[in-house]
This record gives structure tokens, sequence and C-alpha cells, in this order.
């Protein structure tokens, strides 16, 4: 018997901006299942660490703030569009964390090896046992290997822009195209690039390319393959 039960997790990993969190919520909504967005966790650290002024540049520090946050995912509690309500300190950080400077700083919190151990543990406990899509990089590679379903969802780096773009303009960010494309692309270039787990698709996941595809698509791919593995 395996140390952590995964077999009805369903690892979806990929680069920002492929459409993970909206097909994660619409699969754990059509499946009776829970979501775990792991990206929220990093970027309420980075959150956390941007109010306290702390120097991002110093890992220890960084480490210590990962250590002591509680960063609590809860069901949503408000119907604004949101998938979950973060928690950090108790506060309700849900929009605050998707803000531009969190945005622009997260991969940097990210990539250091301490903060990621230090939010390993919280992210296998609720992997564990439960039927859970979970949303990450690493998901399928460090977090939950033994995963049952692993899902790879990747867009051009262009559409993905586009829909960050909508999206931020639709929650009344001012930004302009190109500076989102940019963003993506360092964003991309900074998760894949660094030592510790970075992001790339495990060997057995399924790749699901979404340029041309709407999420209901998506979706129904998805729990087509759900279905087949937990049937056997
Ligand atoms: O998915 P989201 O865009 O919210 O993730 C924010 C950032 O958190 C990513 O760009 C990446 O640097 C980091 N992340 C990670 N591993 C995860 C989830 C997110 O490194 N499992």
């Amino acid at each position: 018997m395996a140390k952590h039960d995964h077999r009805r997790v369903i690892a979806l990993d990929g680069p920002a901006a492929a459409g993970k969190t909206t097909v994660a919520r619409e699969l754990a909504d059509l499946m009776g299942i829970l979501l775990f967005d792991t990206g929220s966790l990093y970027r309420s650290v980075t959150l956390k660490a941007l109010r306290k002024g702390v120097d991002l540049d110093d890992e220890k520090e960084v480490a210590k703030i990962a250590r002591k946050a509680k960063i609590k995912l809860k069901k949503a509690s408000i119907d604004d569009g949101r998938s979950a309500d973060v928690l950090l300190d108790g506060d309700d950080v849900t929009w605050e964390i998707r803000q531009p400077d969190v945005d622009a700083n997260v991969s940097k919190v990210a990539a250091y090896p301490t903060v990621r151990e230090a939010l390993l543990e919280v992210q296998r406990d609720n992997a564990d046992g439960n039927a859970v899509v979970m949303v990450g990089r690493d998901i399928g590679t460090v977090v939950a290997p033994e995963a049952g379903t692993k899902i790879y969802l990747d867009a051009t780096v262009e559409e993905r822009a586009r829909r960050r773009y909508q999206d931020m303009r639709r929650q009344g960010e001012d930004m302009d195209y190109v500076t989102v494309l940019d963003e993506l692309r360092e964003r991309d270039f900074k998760d894949s690039t660094r030592a510790t787990a970075p992001l790339r698709a495990a060997d057995d996941a399924i790749r699901i390319k979404t340029d041309g595809l709407d999420v209901e698509e998506i979706v129904g791919m998805i729990e087509k393959i759900v279905r087949e593995r937990w049937a056997e």
C-alpha cells in the first residue's frame, strides 16, 4: 500500500493562463468533487511577503513566511467568479492574490526550494484519499506522482495572453496586451527553468492543447478519461 492514496487525484498542470482554473472548477462541479488550486498557496506567500516588506531576494526570510502563514482554501462563499475562498491568516485574499504585483513576483518566490518544501505537506494532505482536482505546475511530477489521472493543459503563449488580458479587463485592471504577453513569457521561463520542481508534463500525463477548444469541450474530454479510469 502506497504511503499516499492519490488514485482519485486529478493532477491538472500546465503553464499560466492555460485555462486550468476554469476547467478545474467546471470539472469539480460536474463530478461533485473537490478543487484545490495550489497556485493560491504560492500567491498567498508572495502577498504576505510583499505586505511585510520582506526582501524577496532573501530566501530564508521568504521561507519563514511560508512556514508561518496560515493559508486555507475553502468552498466559495460568495458568487463573484471565485473558485474558492482563499484565507491568509484569517483574511479573505481571494482577489488580492491575483493582482499584478503578485503576478510579477510569485515565480521568484515559487522557485525557492525551502518555500516549496514548506507548502508540500499541505498539498499532499489535501490530496490524500480525496477525489480532488489539483491545479498547479508540479502536481503530476512532485506533489502527487501517483495521481490516478494526470492532465497537462497547454496553449500557445499568444492565446494564453489573450485570455489573461480579457480576464484582467473584466476585473477592471488597466493593462495592455503586450505587457500581459511579456509577463506570461517571463513567468513561463522562470517556472520551466527553475531547478526545483520545474513546470513540465509528467511522462504519463495526457496533453491537451486548448487553442480553439472551449471550456465545455476540454472538461468533457477530461471527464471521459477520469470516469473510464475510476470505473476500472
Ligand atoms: O497557477 P497560478 O498562475 O495561480 O500560479 C502562480 C505561480 O505559482 C506560478 O507561476 C508558479 O510560479 C507557482 N506555482 C508553482 N507550483 C504550483 C502552482 C503554482 O510553482 N504547483
